[in-house]
């Protein structure tokens, strides 16, 4: 017979974890279903455990690691009695109370946990490109985040691939470090609002590389350069940068509720009035539900957010 808990949390990044030190300061016992460490995607501690200078948390202010933060969100949610699980969840049944979560690979057998409330925490992940280079410098010159790695680009010049408003975005941000930052796009026109390609236009520091692609990113220690293809010509080279910011989307980490959640029409869970999610006593917080703002901090408080709303649900049904 499976336990049935107040309060599982699915996802370790910081909003999941902050809302397993709140639901644990609330006496719920929360159980957090944290991942596994075999992916790069969905790993333990989300996506802070794949940088490494954090400087604009809140409280460092000499800056601390991105894998060290979350292993202070973990003792701290520990100290307090939520329990930490490695584990994925591969299968939820949201249809009835008390609900179903299964982490057996393809949710099949029994579930693992039954529970009064959900808090959905999974995350998003960036879409990387996937060329030879890129995994190895991720956090040493590759970034996926301009407002968390900008400031380390000061004076040099850096490029930023993709062409939809995320790239003009992080590109218009990156002028303020690098004294130049080429935009590699893979077509001639970009998929960004007018309003922003006025922008990039208009930038002095920003140049574009159009119908190119990244075929790898060089470097041993940092990154040193990229290389480029034309897609009409097939031409090659290399341009020399010391920071890529891969900008092409991202994906929120909604599969396994697929069908049993509301989500937008790209996949994001849509939440009403605070973090309440479509289904009664199911909560959600963090990134996926939030393709504006995805910051650590902003993630951290939505899980608080989502404590306290699953504590009060718990409170209205007589727990
Ligand atoms: P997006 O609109 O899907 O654009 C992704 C871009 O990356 C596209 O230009 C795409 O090229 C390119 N791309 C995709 N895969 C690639 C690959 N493997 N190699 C090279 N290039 C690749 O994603 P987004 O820019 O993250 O924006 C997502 C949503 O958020 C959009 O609705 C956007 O308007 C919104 N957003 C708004 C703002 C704002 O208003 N300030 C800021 C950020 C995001 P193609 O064009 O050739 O497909």
């Amino acid at each position: 017979m499976t336990q049935v808990r107040d309060v599982v949390i699915v996802g370790s990044g910081p909003a999941g974890l902050t809302a397993a030190i709140y639901a644990a300061r609330a006496n719920l016992s929360p159980l957090v279903l944290e991942g596994e460490p075999s992916s790069t995607s969905d790993q333990p501690g989300g996506q802070l455990m794949l940088t490494t200078e954090v400087e604009n948390f809140p409280g460092f202010v000499d800056g601390i690691q991105g894998p060290e933060l979350m292993q202070r969100f973990r003792d701290q949610a520990a100290r307090f009695g939520a329990e930490l699980q490695t584990v994925k969840a591969t299968r939820v049944d949201l249809s009835s109370q008390p609900f179903a979560v299964w982490t057996a690979p393809g949710g099949t057998g029994e579930p693992a946990v039954t529970a009064r409330t959900v808090i959905v925490a999974t995350g998003a992940r960036s879409l990387m490109l996937g060329v030879p280079g890129e995994d190895r410098l991720l956090g040493h010159g590759v970034s996926t985040c301009a407002t968390c790695d900008g400031f380390f680009f000061r004076g040099q010049e850096i490029a930023v691939v993709g062409g939809g408003d995320s790239a003009l975005e992080e590109a218009l941000f990156l002028t303020r470090f690098a004294s130049k930052v080429t935009i590699v796009h893979r077509r001639k026109e970009l998929r960004a609002s007018k309003i922003m390609q006025d922008r990039a236009f208009a930038n002095e520091r920003i140049v574009f590389r159009w119908d190119s692609v990244v075929t790898a990113v060089e470097g041993d220690t940092s990154v040193t350069g990229i290389a480029l293809r034309d897609v009409g010509t097939g031409a090659e080279e290399t341009l020399a940068v010391s920071g890529l910011f891969v900008a092409i989307g991202h994906q929120p980490n909604t599969d396994v509720f697929a069908g049993q959640l509301d989500m937008d029409e790209s996949g994001y869970i849509r939440t009403f009035g605070g973090s309440r999610s479509s289904v009664d006593g199911v909560f959600a917080c963090g990134d996926v539900q939030d393709s504006v703002y995805q910051q650590a901090v902003t993630a951290a408080g939505s899980g608080c957010m989502a404590a306290i709303d699953a504590e009060r649900w718990l409170e209205a049904h007589g727990r």
